[in-house]
């Protein structure tokens, strides 16, 4: 009989835990995975996938307001949240059936238990006191969101994580955060009627990204109506009746219905028994691993969030297989972390891959920048005032595009394909020598022949 009960033990099942356990069962391993909540994890249960579906609701409002420029007249409409939040339950209910599923066809024995690490090969199942042991441990546990310091009234704070599941739409709703969850939040209730003040300590929203785009999109929420109050922090929330009285670092206070923080978030990475074992993990940097995704002990691995190397869900998921490719396929895989296209679901989009101008000018000896801004086609007849920004960073040496940044509709769909492109190594040259699909918005992405700025390092640089 084998000394352990099985081959791969999986804490967590998201994005990333749910792949390496299908993909290892596949290769004939017997695995067992663990969920203390639901199965699908983040993503599914509350963060891409509700969050996309609330996305889709809130950009019906200008659809139908634009849609009389074009001819149509469209009785006052009506929102009704219950019914978004109970459809948008059904469809992650379903979803989460797909993913139990899907792990079932593969062999893999499902726990819903909280499992936290006794030594290098047992497992605690917390929910029943039993023990399992495994030759190979995954860490998958994600992240958890960060509420910040603990300041008068943070009881009365929501999270996305309860944003997603208010009884009723906050007519007034304050966000802290300047990041893509706090950005994409604000959109969606704007979308839906709130009133919303997003509230940043830093210089602007979206810190990381290119500063044109985030300049763009700073006024684009504004033209949406959206109060856009960077440089402060929330200091103390206070609650009377229904109402919060939430004040902030200049003094001034705002009266909300919701108060939301989206400030960050956490590797699920203490408390889980890693410390003892000498796995090197920090509240704030995760799990270290190698580029095989393997742990200081040779028998644990993690995966995803929990290693907070790119938190995104497609990240978790190939690095999951990729785990699983190389423990139990014989293939050992490493993950590209390069290069990864991205999207901002804010109204308008963003989709965005590769260096920002500023890290271009950092890390490259020559620099050209093409960008453009332009009224998207159909805001000419509904007369809605909205720009689309494209931008391409390129490699005045090599003429490689190292950068791609759009704001505009379908921005994401649109970076999804460019990444390829982009990840192939084309050439400013390869873009201009590609047929533009007219009339789109994408077209200009290879149209732009004249540069915006040209920087050249000096050689002592
Ligand atoms: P998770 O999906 O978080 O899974 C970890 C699982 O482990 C959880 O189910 C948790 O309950 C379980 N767990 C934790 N500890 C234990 C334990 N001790 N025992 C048992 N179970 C445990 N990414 C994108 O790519 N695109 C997006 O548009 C996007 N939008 C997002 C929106 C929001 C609001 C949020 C919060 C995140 C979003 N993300 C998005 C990020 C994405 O959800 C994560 O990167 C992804 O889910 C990470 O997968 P994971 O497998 O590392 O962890």
């Amino acid at each position: 009989m084998s000394e352990f009960d099985v081959d791969l033990f999986v804490i967590g099942a998201g994005s990333g835990g749910v792949r390496a356990a299908r993909i290892a069962g596949g290769y004939g391993a017997r695995v067992m995975v663990a969920e203390e909540f639901r199965f699908g994890g983040t993503c599914v249960i509350r963060g891409c996938v509700p969050k996309k579906l609330l996305v889709y609701a809130s950009r019906f409002a200008h659809e139908f307001e634009d849609a009389a420029g074009y001819g149509w007249t469209v009785g006052e409409p009506t929102f009704d949240w219950p019914t978004l939040i109970a459809n948008k339950d059904r469809e992650i209910a379903r979803l989460e059936a797909a993913y139990i599923a899907t792990l079932e066809r593969s062999k893999v024995e499902m726990v819903r238990s909280r499992a936290v690490i006794e030594d290098r090969h047992t497992i605690r199942l917390v929910k029943d006191n039993k023990t399992v042991r495994a030759k190979t441990i995954l860490v998958a546990t994600g992240g958890w969101p960060h509420m910040g310091p603990n300041i008068p009234g943070l009881e009365h704070i929501i999270s996305s994580n309860e944003a997603l599941h208010l009884d009723a739409m906050p007519k007034r709703i304050l966000i802290q955060g300047g990041g893509y969850i706090a950005v994409e939040f604000a959109c969606i209730f704007a979308g839906l009627g709130s009133e919303v003040t997003l509230v940043y300590r830093g210089e602007n929203i979206l810190r990381g990204f290119d500063d044109d785009v985030r300049e763009h999109l700073r006024n684009e929420m504004r033209k949406r109506g959206i109060v856009v109050t960077c440089g402060h922090t929330v200091t103390e929330v206070g609650k009377a009746g229904d109402e919060f009285s939430v004040k902030l670092s200049d003094g001034s206070s705002v009266t909300v219905d919701k108060a939301m923080f989206a400030i960050g978030r956490r590797p699920n990475c203490m408390n889980i028994g890693l410390e003892k074992l000498g796995v090197r993990c920090h509240e704030h940097g995760g799990i270290e691993v190698d580029a095989y995704s393997r742990t200081a002990v040779p028998n644990i691995y993690a995966v995803g969030d929990v290693t907070n190397r790119v938190n995104l869900t497609p990240v978790a998921i190939r690095e999951g297989h990729a785990f699983a490719d190389t423990v139990f396929g014989n293939r050992p895989t490493k993950v590209d972390h390069n290069l990864v296209p991205t999207a901002v679901f804010s109204e308008p989009e963003i989709g965005v891959i590769g260096l920002t101008e500023a890290q271009a000018r950092k890390e490259l000896a020559q620099v050209d920048i093409y960008k453009t801004s332009f009224r998207p086609m159909k805001a000419t007849l509904s007369g809605r005032d909205t720009r689309v920004f494209m931008k391409l960073v390129v490699d005045g040496t090599s003429d490689r595009v190292v950068g791609c940044h759009i704001v505009g509709p379908d921005a994401g769909e649109i970076i999804q394909v460019l990444g390829i492109a982009v990840k192939m190594g084309a050439t400013k040259a390869d873009f201009d020598a590609t047929m533009a699909v007219h009339p789109t918005a994408a077209e200009e992405l290879v149209t732009m022949r004249e540069k915006a700025a040209s920087y050249k390092r000096a050689a002592a640089e």
